[in-house]
Order: structure tokens, then C-alpha cells, then sequence
């Protein structure tokens, strides 16, 4: 490697942060300080390893700048495409067309996930939070740069300048910075909920009426076969009640203009603990759970040694649950499976038609919705045809897909395209022309 004389420090623009790493962590030999030869000093050793955790941290302020930089670069380059390719495009599939701009941040975030292997939601935080800081707080970007303050700190003052209009997140800015400097970014967020209240124009009634548009039921497995619906239940009472909910705000669909299925989800979740029922029609009401069983042969003769059982939604459980659920509760349906393959030998009795069977089957073969790092179940996503079926796609296995509303609309109207490998794999191939593979959540055998 040759080595540089240029300076490192002034220009955001500076395309070495890699360099410039390499050459903090070559000017600090670990091993040396901490070796005890007694030739240097404990408390200069000390100091000297501090010293480097605090460089070592300004540096990464610095390259957290840049990677914020490079994002809203990534989402501006993508916008641009986007707007070439909007003009080509048949507006046919895929449901009501989103913008340019709308595709060009979703795609950039679908990328961004794939490439640094984050989460969707991640994905989108760091879309969002490059938006704003480099739109509109560029104070926090430049103290970023120099290391005053970690992403940390910049990420707590972009998230609430977000939901502050434009005019006033300067104002934000520059109350809150001295804190930033100073504090550690928890001391900060409760600064700054202050600062943010004390400049938001609208009443706190306004933004309730907003925040409801929020309300939603969330399911989180935990370990030991226990799941949270925000009370602490055994995993198959909290998955069942989940999806009951999501039937009824199914059925619920036409009652009341504008909630989304997790606003209807919440609705009827309240109405159920509050008065017994749900209101709007009585819909929903007697309406049972159908949550899937995934039973290995063995295990349900008692004789364990293979996979785990596993309950649709939330995962693995224990084999005394899984045979008692399989006998007898009528609200699970059980699915019986090859016990080395996994391969799903049998649905139940009372299903045969063959659509249904498929339906069923790729539900537990996909488990999710297929795009890359997609957690979203697929039980409540769409069976897409890889190939289109005007395009000769046919109704199989092989051809037929979960993806999420989102991801589906992503596929039609985005450069994002798929094909199908054999085993349940996709192949995905980002508008960049990097591509991803998809496993499917049971290999079929
Ligand atoms: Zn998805």
C-alpha cells in the first residue's frame, strides 16, 4: 500500500474515510500497550487506549456523515432513473402506480437492506434520516463530520425534527446542539422531547388525531415457546389471538372508511377486551383463529429425534404442545410433515381440492413474504405469479410466490425483478444488477 501525505480533515467530500481508518488502527498497536513489560507505565498505557477509543469514535462520527451522504446520493441517483424509466413504463400491473419519487425511495431502501443486510425497517430509518438531516439540518451533519456528536446523537435530532414542519427544525437544531455535545444521546432525546414540544405549532390534539393513524396489534415471539400481544402469553395463545384479530379486521374491511388492517386490528382488540364484542355490524363476532400446526411425523407418535414442531408465526415449539394442539384444538389446523425432509405430507382430512392444498402448502414454504429480509407473514401477503401469467407464468409451485403488498407493488412498478431457481429459491436482481437469493423457510425436498 502506498502511503499519502494528503489531509484527511477538511472536505466531507473526501473520498478516503476507508484510508483514513486503516491508518488509525495501524497507529495504535494494541498488543504493545496492553503487553505487561513494565517498560511503560499502567496509567499512560490507560491513557493511551483511551485516547484511541475516543479517535476511534470521532472517526466513526466522520464515516457515519459520509454514510449519510452516500444514501441520500444512492436516493437522489435512483429518483432520477426513476423518472426516465416512468414514461417507458405501462402503468398496467401492479396496482395504483406509485410516483417516481415514491419507487425511487422505495427501491433505494429495498437496496440499501440487501446490500448492508439490515432490515427493512432499518433500511427505511436510514433513508429517512439521510433525508432530513442533509434537507434540512445541516449544523447536525457538519457537527457529525467533526466528530462532536455520534450518529446517535444525530439520529435522535433528525427523528424528531422529522415530524416538526421545515421552518422550525433550525430552531431545533441549533436549541438542542450544546446538549448533544454534551450528553450521552438518552439525556439528549429528553432534551430535545422538550425543545420539540416548546416549537411544534400544532395542538396536542392535532397530533393525537395523527398518532391514532398509528394504532396497530404487534406479535413478538420471545424464547421458551412464550410470545408477547403485549401481555406475556404462551406463544400459541398469543398467536392464535393474533390471528383472530387479523380475521376480524379482515371481515371489517368495508366498516369504517380509511383504517388500515392495523387500525381495524387495535379497533377490534379494544372493543373485545371493553365491552365482549366488536362494534360496526358485528362483524367479527364468533369468528375463530385457524393457525397452522406444523407436526413431524414422529413427533406426533411420540418418538422425538427429528425437527421440532413449529407454530405458523412464531416458530419452534415443544412437542407435548405441538401433539396437544394437533388432537385437539379446533382452532389449529395440522399440517403433517416428512420428518427428515420437512415436505408436507398431509393438510388434514377435510382439504383436498388442489388449490387450497397449494395455497396452504406455500404458505409454510415461504412463511414470509419473499423479498430478501422480508419479515412480513405470508399468511397475510399476496401468492404472486414470478411470471406473469399473461406472459405464459403458469398456476405451480414453481411459478407461485408470497410477496407482501409492498414488495409485490416494488416488483411491478420498480426495476426489481425475480425468477424462480427450483427448491422454493428465488432470485432477485436489484436495479443496480446486484443480485440476491431468497431460501425458501421449509426446503421443499
Ligand atoms: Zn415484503
Amino acid at each position: 500500500m502506498t502511503s499519502s501525505t494528503e489531509s484527511h480533515d477538511q472536505d466531507p467530500r473526501d473520498p478516503a474515510p476507508r484510508r483514513a481508518f486503516d491508518d488509525l488502527i495501524a497507529a495504535v498497536d494494541v498488543d504493545e500497550l496492553t503487553a505487561d513489560t513494565g517498560v511503560v507505565a499502567a496509567s499512560s498505557r490507560v491513557d493511551a487506549l483511551l485516547e484511541a477509543l475516543i479517535e476511534c469514535e470521532v472517526r466513526s462520527s466522520r464515516i457515519a456523515a459520509r454514510r449519510v451522504e452516500l444514501v441520500q446520493a444512492l436516493r437522489v441517483e435512483q429518483e432520477r432513473a426513476e423518472r426516465e424509466r416512468a414514461d417507458a413504463r405501462s402503468a398496467s400491473s401492479g396496482g395504483e402506480p406509485w410516483a417516481p419519487e415514491v419507487i425511487a425511495r422505495r427501491s433505494t431502501s429495498a437496496e440499501v437492506a440487501c446490500a448492508l443486510r439490515i432490515t427493512p425497517r432499518s433500511a427505511d430509518a436510514l433513508l429517512a434520516r439521510a433525508v432530513t438531516l442533509i434537507g434540512s439540518l445541516p449544523g447536525t451533519v457538519q457537527a457529525l463530520w467533526e466528530g462532536r456528536i455520534g450518529f446517535a446523537h444525530a439520529a435522535v435530532i433528525a427523528d424528531a425534527a422529522d415530524s416538526l414542519p421545515r421552518e422550525s427544525r433550525t430552531a431545533l437544531e441549533q436549541a438542542v446542539m450544546p446538549c448533544a455535545e454534551a450528553q450521552n444521546p438518552a439525556r439528549l432525546k429528553a432534551r430535545v422531547r422538550v425543545v420539540r414540544e416548546r416549537l411544534h405549532p400544532e395542538s396536542i390534539a392535532a397530533r393525537k388525531a395523527q398518532a391514532m393513524a398509528t394504532r396497530g396489534v404487534f406479535l413478538d415471539p420471545v424464547s421458551d415457546g412464550m410470545a408477547w400481544i403485549s401481555a406475556l402469553l404462551p406463544a400459541e395463545q398469543a398467536a392464535g389471538a393474533y390471528r383472530r384479530l387479523t380475521e376480524i379486521a379482515v371481515s371489517l374491511e368495508h366498516a369504517g372508511a380509511g383504517r388500515s388492517i392495523g387500525n381495524r386490528r387495535a379497533d377490534a382488540l379494544a372493543d373485545l377486551l371493553l365491552q365482549g364484542s366488536v362494534e360496526a355490524s358485528g362483524v367479527g363476532v364468533g369468528v375463530r383463529a385457524k393457525v397452522l400446526v406444523t407436526v413431524p411425523a414422529l413427533t406426533l407418535l411420540g418418538r422425538g429425534g427429528g425437527a421440532p414442531a413449529s407454530l405458523e408465526g412464531y416458530g419452534p415449539i415443544d412437542d407435548d404442545t405441538a401433539r396437544r394442539l394437533a388432537a385437539h384444538a379446533p382452532s389449529f389446523t395440522r399440517l403433517l410433515t416428512h420428518p427428515e425432509t420437512g415436505a408436507v405430507l398431509s393438510v388434514g382430512r377435510d382439504r383436498y381440492r388442489v388449490p387450497a392444498d397449494l395455497k396452504t402448502w406455500l404458505r409454510v414454504r415461504d412463511g414470509t413474504c419473499r423479498f430478501p429480509g422480508c419479515g412480513r407473514s405470508a399468511a397475510q401477503a399476496d401468492l404472486d405469479h414470478t411470471r406473469d401469467w399473461q406472459n405464459g407464468g403458469a398456476t405451480a409451485h414453481d411459478n407461485l410466490a408470497h410477496l407482501c403488498r409492498h414488495h409485490h407493488r416494488l416488483k411491478h412498478q420498480s426495476g426489481w425483478s425475480v425468477t424462480q431457481q427450483g427448491g422454493g429459491v428465488l432470485r432477485w436482481r436489484a436495479p443496480s444488477g446486484r443480485v440476491y437469493a431468497s431460501e425458501p423457510d421449509v426446503p421443499p425436498d
